[in-house]
């Protein structure tokens, strides 16, 4: 169709995927945690509320508010608008560290007489069992380590997570009369084909935990220990100590904590090798701020080629070449060449290999049929995780590789609600979205000059502990204030058409100029829009502006900051505040 240069402006019609889309953190949580309105109720102090919403929609409150990879944050409308996003996940932690109770669950869940098995206690095992019990299933998780938690105990480390906040929001799960048999791998002594006899449903969440090689030579000498297997060491060693010289080779979660466990447990000197350039980093950027603080070296562009050894037994230093970046990757991060001629020798004593873990599914046995990808990894569908065998289903790392906690928390909830229509034949009833009127929208009139609030961290010299929380948390005023950021996006200006007079003075009083007026021939639209013009003046979109019929005032929604000026200035009472709840699933969006 050829484009009409008049039509100036580009116009949509809201509808419920539109309102969603504007409250950009909770529609890129995994599970669609209503930050907005939590974080309203930090700066109302309502830290209990806070942390109930948040229960009900990510489970482990006091866990990702410290260790959340926060995809919400990227989609902040402050940070996309002002300066620096919300710290959304602190505040999630803020609402774990004040509250003052914890909700009680529904003591009369109404059992359903049917049994579900899960493999494997980590988050994404957690979180399906936790939802299927309150959905009325006996469920009972098999675990090969000596505690539950999968990486939650054995991945991170506890001057990040520490051990009580994991043990008390597994007692949660626990309360529900879900059963954790630990010491249990299956696949041995008990096996898959035995659960599908005992238990009407299996959920397969046995993570990602076979590291991948470097695939050079040398990596089989002595003093060479991979990521995954060093973390479980510092984490389930507690009484580890060396004094090694140290390099740990990669750039994600599991580099950074080798490196800062072996800061911490004694090495003399450490060092992160990693082949691309700081910017290509997967890590967040405050985790690799206290890597610097804690003296560990980072070379970038930089990648190990050969293991070396003088007895030929042990390690005693890896030999380096240095990268450029080429053209992106599927990625979209740059692709590191080795430069010849740029080799170089570093002496250590360990070399940590960090680069990715995969699941191991040899304990899967071959007769149930099971459809294996050419990846070696458990073929589901996506959206209800079963797998082609009937009453099996998977989630979490264990199908996809190594991701992070809030996106398995996700699959087990969503892999509870299929297992559940499977068993019951049943689907979730949701209720609807909709609008509750705002009578007053409490906005700081220095919002936008308030800065992200720093958090306080332990001094570097007392830092030498795996059990040593590196970041304090927010006192309670730092996160007020820092609520007193949010935009509370959740909230919308809706307009009665019937009472505009189009005066303009919402046009006038905006300081974000998110106003317009315009001839219905400026402006483009979809067919929402031709049906509205057609309804109001009953003739065609195309006949009403050739009759100069309309004038419309439309808003960029992306620029408002909620400051409520043009619904004070209204004279005729069009625009009301109102706040927009989502269709709601037992895993995130309204459920009051
Ligand atoms: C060092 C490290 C740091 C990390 N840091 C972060 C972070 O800061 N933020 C973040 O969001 N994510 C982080 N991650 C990633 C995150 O921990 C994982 O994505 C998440 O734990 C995966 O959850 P899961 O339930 O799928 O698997 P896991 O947590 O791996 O749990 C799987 C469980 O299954 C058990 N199991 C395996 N096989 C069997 C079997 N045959 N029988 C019985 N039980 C079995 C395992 O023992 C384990 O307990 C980190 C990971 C590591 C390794």
């Amino acid at each position: 169709m050829k484009q009409d240069v008049s039509k100036r402006f580009h116009v949509l019609i809201p509808d419920d995927r539109w309102f969603e889309e504007n409250i950009g953190c909770e529609k890129a949580c995994p599970v669609n945690t209503r930050a907005p309105q939590y974080i309203s109720e930090v700066r109302e102090e309502n830290y209990n509320l806070a942390f109930e919403l948040n229960r009900g929609d990510n489970l482990f409150p006091a866990i990702l508010g410290r260790i959340c990879v926060h995809p919400c944050e990227e989609k902040c409308r402050r940070g996309l608008l002002i300066d620096l996003p919300i710290s959304i996940c602190s505040l999630k932690r803020a609402s774990a560290d004040f509250k003052t109770h914890t909700p009680q669950e529904e003591t009369a869940i109404k059992k359903r007489g049917k049994k579900v098995a899960v493999i494997g206690a980590g988050p994404s095992g957690l979180s399906a069992a936790n939802d299927l019990a309150r959905l009325g299933y006996s469920v009972v998780i098999y675990e090969t380590f000596s505690i539950p938690g999968g990486m939650l105990n054995v991945g991170i480390p506890p001057y990040r997570l520490p051990r009580e906040v994991v043990r008390q929001a597994i007692e949660e799960v626990k309360r529900l009369g879900v059963q954790i048999i630990t010491r249990t791998p299956i696949g041995k002594e008990l096996n898959l084909e035995s659960l599908r006899k005992k238990y009407e449903a299996v959920y397969i969440a046995a993570g990602a935990h076979k590291a991948e090689k470097l695939g050079i030579p040398g990596e089989d000498l002595q003093g060479v220990i991979h990521g995954v297997t060093f973390m479980q060491m510092v984490n389930l060693k507690r009484d580890l100590k060396f004094d090694s010289r140290v390099a740990v080779v990669g750039g994600g979660n599991t580099a950074m904590d080798a490196a800062r466990s072996s800061f911490r447990l004694g090495a003399k000197e450490v060092f992160i090798l990693y082949r691309r350039s700081r910017e290509e980093m997967p890590v967040d950027s405050r985790e690799l701020e206290q890597v610097e603080e804690e003296g560990i070296q980072v070379h970038y562009l930089t990648q190990p080629i050969r293991v070396l050894s003088r007895d030929g037994i042990r390690v005693s230093g890896v030999q380096c070449i240095r990268n450029r970046l080429g053209e992106p990757e599927k990625d979209g991060r740059r692709r590191p060449i080795p430069m010849e001629g740029t080799e170089f020798e570093i002496d250590i004593d360990l070399l940590i290999p960090a680069v990715s873990q995969s699941p191991d599914i040899s304990f899967l046995p071959d007769e149930i049929g099971l459809e294996i990808s050419k990846w070696d990894r458990l073929s589901v569908n996506p959206e209800t995780f079963e797998t082609n065998v009937q009453g099996i289903f998977a989630g979490g790392d264990f199908v996809t590789g190594p991701r992070d906690v809030i996106r398995v928390i996700a699959d087990g909830r969503k892999a509870a609600l299929s297992i559940h229509s499977y068993l019951s034949g049943e689907e979730f009833e949701k209720k609807p979205s909709h609008f509750t009127t705002v009578s007053e929208v409490k906005i700081d009139p220095d919002l936008e000059k308030i800065p992200r609030q720093k958090m306080n961290t332990t001094p570097i010299q007392e830092r030498k502990s795996v059990d040593k929380e590196v970041e304090l948390g927010f006192s309670k005023e730092v996160a007020v204030r820092e609520a007193a950021r949010c935009l509370q996006c959740h909230i919308f200006t809706i307009f009665d058409r019937t009472k505009c007079i189009l005066c303009g003075g919402c046009v006038d009083i905006c300081p974000k100029s998110c106003f317009r007026m315009a001839r219905l021939n400026e402006i483009e639209g979809d067919e929402s829009l031709s049906k509205l013009v057609e309804s109001l003046y009953g003739v065609s979109c195309e006949e009403a502006e050739r009759l100069n019929l309309a004038t419309v005032i439309f808003k960029d929604e992306s620029r408002c900051i909620q400051c409520g000026l043009c619904v004070k200035k209204c004279p005729t009472g069009t625009i009301t505040m109102e706040q927009y709840h989502r269709e709601s699933t037992p895993y995130g969006g309204d459920q009051g």
